[in-house]
């Protein structure tokens, strides 16, 4: 199955970030420069941008440009304070993001649609929730690669979606100008202009020895396969650290130990774990929250020898933690976090903690099917065996509104 990547791109970023505070010079030509006169254009709004003005122009050219512009100095701490809203809210949906700069990023989307749906609704969530919650737009393009999903995006701006269907990669690509593909500068597009090679048609056809010789090896092969749709670059998440955590604040302080908590503990591993499948990921490190009645909060973890996507494993592990945790009596709140996420692919087979090992893949891959099928909280009862592995009963299958579900705590 062909992968969803999408590129999601601020619009106008900046200056879409001074215009929050400025609402009454939204439609008006606003150009965010250092003050006094000296640097250059850090950000135009479409308005300035229409008049000729862009980013790294030296600010005297942009007055002379757009007269009637306002000009705004930067505040960088709001553009960082932003992004990190808008670059959470995309991890909330996979925890595959690959941030390329203060205002763009990558996520792949493959393993998500089965948990949230096909793609393009995915990303059209996100960009009305940045709209609603930051009060700035953002363009996205979504195609099976990362070349392609960033080629999109760039044709959505502004405040847009481009979906280009795998099988429309080519039908999309080839018509494009040349330096469309990313990494295509001036130097290089005058050599491809020489060769007469105008459109990215132009390069998927021409002879590779003859690009060779004329940009170089490396460059050649890299642009031959991004201009014939190739393009197997994966999106890596830029922190190693990455973790999926999900908790829950009790509406009665709980008693340690009592049912209730244990069942909770078992339904936030299973919720946990299945996103850990969902985004094609395996995790190393199993860790624990518990919050007393008083508000401390205790934390313990445990590293495995070796990676596990598992949910009796990680079940288990966060139910031991979870018993031998510190603190009061009372529980008010109980969370699991994975960590240590590497990719699927690659990982070393994992090793359960003295489970039949062939069974439990199968168990989830049944459990994760039905899930897809009946929607994220179906399949979630299971019964506590004294070794502290979980055994699910299959029989209890039932297809559940979604929204029923989250007022129903402990199921
Ligand atoms: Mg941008």
């Amino acid at each position: 199955m062909a992968r969803s990547i999408a590129h999601v791109d601020m619009d106008a970023f900046f200056a879409s970030v001074e215009l929050i505070e400025r609402a009454d010079l939204r439609g008006r030509p606003v150009i965010v420069a250092p003050s006094g006169g000296r640097g250059v254009v850090v950000a135009a709004t479409y308005e300035a941008r229409a008049l000729g003005v862009h980013a790294g122009m030296p600010v005297g050219r942009a007055r002379r440009a757009a007269p009637a512009a306002v000009f705004i100095p930067p505040h960088r701490q709001a553009y960082t304070r932003v992004s990190r809203g808008v670059m959470a809210l995309l991890r909330e949906v996979t925890p595959l993001v690959e941030q390329v700069s203060i205002d763009e990023a990558f996520l792949d989307l493959t393993g998500a649609r089965k948990r949230l749906g096909a793609a393009p609704g995915i990303v059209e969530g996100l960009r009305s929730q940045i709209a609603q919650r930051f009060g700035v737009t953002a363009s996205a393009g979504i195609g099976r690669s990362k070349s392609v999903a960033k080629i999109a995006s760039v044709r959505a701006k502004p405040d847009g979606l481009l979906v280009v269907p795998p099988e429309r990669t080519l039908a999309f690509l080839r018509p494009l100008p040349v330096d469309a593909l990313p990494g295509i500068g001036p130097h290089t597009g005058a050599a491809l202009a020489r060769l007469g090679v105008r459109t990215v048609a132009d390069l998927a056809d021409s002879p590779d020895t003859t690009v060779a010789r004329a940009i170089g090896d490396k460059a050649a092969a890299h642009l031959l396969a991004l201009s014939r749709g190739q393009d197997d670059e994966p999106v890596t998440p830029e922190h190693v650290e990455k973790s999926i955590s999900a908790e829950t604040t009790f509406e009665q302080d709980l008693p340690r130990g009592c049912e209730e908590l244990r069942r909770e503990v078992m339904r936030l591993a299973d919720k946990v774990a299945w996103r850990l499948r969902s985004a094609g990921l395996m995790c190393s490190t199993v860790g624990v929250k518990v919050r007393d009645a008083d508000f401390k909060t205790h934390s313990r973890s445990h590293t495995l020898d070796s990676p596990t996507d598992s949910t009796a494993t990680i079940t288990g592990l966060a139910l031991r933690l979870v018993a031998s945790a510190r603190g009061a009596h009372l529980t008010r709140l109980a969370g699991v976090r994975l960590e240590n996420l590497q990719a699927r692919a690659g990982a070393p087979l994992q090793e359960t903690l003295g489970q039949d090992p062939s069974r439990l893949p199968r168990l989830d891959r049944v459990r994760d099917d039905v899930r897809r099928r009946f929607g994220g909280a179906a399949l979630t009862s299971g019964t506590l065996i004294p070794d502290g592995t979980v055994r699910l009963r299959r029989s209890r299958v039932s297809m559940m509104d979604p929204i029923n579900q989250s007022n129903q705590p402990g199921r």
